[in-house]
């Protein structure tokens, strides 16, 4: 892997740079589309590559299960089952397997956990994850973390982050001893809850293995912990984190609407990576993302709008003039509108990274900072735990309203007008 740092911006932590992976080169800062079972919910791999995606996710504990190993081996890896050509990220599985099965019980051996097929006993340990992955042929791997949910307390917090070392040994002995460290790059994950001691401690040891991955991720967040809390985790581990390796925060846009600002933060915070299943998930309960907030072209009163969902938006449903009348035909009555929504929410997400990164090669990155969040909470109110986060990286959202109309809420900030349920 090849990891060049194009620009940085001199007030916040936020940098552009360039990853070179075994399928081509990826800019960062990105989010990276999940596509679960090989499958961009919404799109074909040819669409999703045709929008300018780089890099996508898979998850490795459905892949491993559908369409299993042996096909996997047979079809030459993950990118040829599915027929993508760009970069591919997988996880280790480990999550899954903790939230998805009841009896998981973690030993030092590996996660043991009864068989979705006929409920025996099995064992994932973080040599077979890694083989795995192996057979998934992902241009990036993550190594088997001991995972707790963030609200988990006390010693088991410690004891998940210790085992997460020993088994990111483990994970580079193997995978160094099958010879794959030239064509996939291994990341290490942070631990250590919600503990600014243990994450210092964890990213310290994990920067000793430096020379033996290829970047680092911070994971056991955004399980429900409180959004203040959030922040500052990301913030000690990417402040402490080596500069010349990519920094991913995991699984940090997950369902709600307003993860996608999570994500902008963490990027001033000094975060690279971020995997993202909001947009199209979003798109196909009929919400469009825009820079004025989200638009849901299920309600009625779109009917007679002959306007496209945004008037600069360059993705083939804008482009092409298509209205939001017809648009809430297909996603009421239809199933075509779930496509033509991905693509523009797809498209969307990369305008966000791609504005971010050219306002960081202009030195302009906290006003786009502030411009972005003038549109989308200037009448709603800021979030309190956004405007305190980059205050730490030296932008005010604040700065230039007029006191008398600064509006500032706790909690996750803006109402959404539709609910997915
Ligand atoms: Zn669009």
């Amino acid at each position: 892997m090849k990891f060049e740092i194009l620009a940085s911006c001199p007030t916040t932590r936020a940098r552009v740079a360039r990853m070179t992976l075994n399928h081509g080169p990826t800019l960062l800062p990105t989010f990276m589309p999940v596509a679960t079972q090989a499958a961009l919910k919404g799109l074909t791999p040819q669409q999703t590559e045709a929008l300018g995606v780089t890099l996508i996710l898979n998850n490795t504990y459905h892949l491993n299960l559908r369409p299993g190993i042996k096909i996997l081996d047979q079809a030459g890896g993950a990118h040829k089952f599915q027929g993508w050509r760009r970069n591919l990220l997988t996880d280790s599985g480990g999550f899954q397997l903790v939230s998805l099965s009841q009896f998981t019980q973690i030993t030092e051996e590996g996660a043991l956990f009864s068989s979705p097929y006929d409920g025996k006993p099995t064992m994932l340990t973080p040599e077979e994850s890694i083989a795995i992955q192996h057979s998934i042929g992902a241009d990036i791997i993550m190594q088997l973390d001991d995972v707790v949910s963030s609200l988990t307390t006390g010693p088991r917090v410690e004891e998940a982050m210790w085992r997460s070392i020993r088994w990111l040994d483990r994970c580079i002995k193997y995978h160094e001893s099958k010879g794959r460290q030239d064509t996939q790059e291994l990341f290490a994950i942070v631990q250590g809850g919600l503990d600014p001691k243990l994450r210092e401690i964890c990213v310290r040891e994990m920067i000793n293995r430096k020379e033996n991955v290829g970047g680092y991720a911070v994971g056991g967040l955004s399980g429900g912990e409180a959004k203040d809390v959030f922040w500052k985790m990301i913030s000690i581990c990417a402040e402490k984190l080596p500069v010349d390796r990519p920094r991913y925060a995991m699984g940090i846009g997950f369902a709600e609407g307003t993860k996608l600002l999570d994500l902008l933060v963490c990027v001033a915070l000094g975060i690279d990576m971020a995997d993202c299943v909001f947009p199209t998930r979003t798109a196909r309960f009929g919400v469009a993302l825009t820079f004025r907030g989200p638009l849901n072209l299920r309600l009625k009163h779109h009917t007679t709008s002959l306007d496209t969902i945004e008037e600069d938006c360059p993705c083939p449903t804008c482009s092409s003039g298509t209205s939001r009348a017809i648009l809430h035909h297909l996603v009421t009555v239809e199933t075509a509108g779930a496509h033509a929504l991905t693509q523009h929410n797809v498209v969307f997400q990369a305008r966000l990274m791609g504005g971010a990164r050219e306002a960081i090669f202009a030195g302009t990155f906290p006003a786009y900072l502030r411009s972005f969040f003038a549109n989308y909470f200037g009448e709603t109110g800021y979030p309190k735990w956004c405007v305190d986060a980059l205050r730490s990286v030296g932008v005010d959202l604040l700065e230039g309203i007029p006191p008398a109309e600064v509006k500032v809420v706790d909690g996750q900030g803006m109402k959404w007008e539709y609910s997915e349920s």
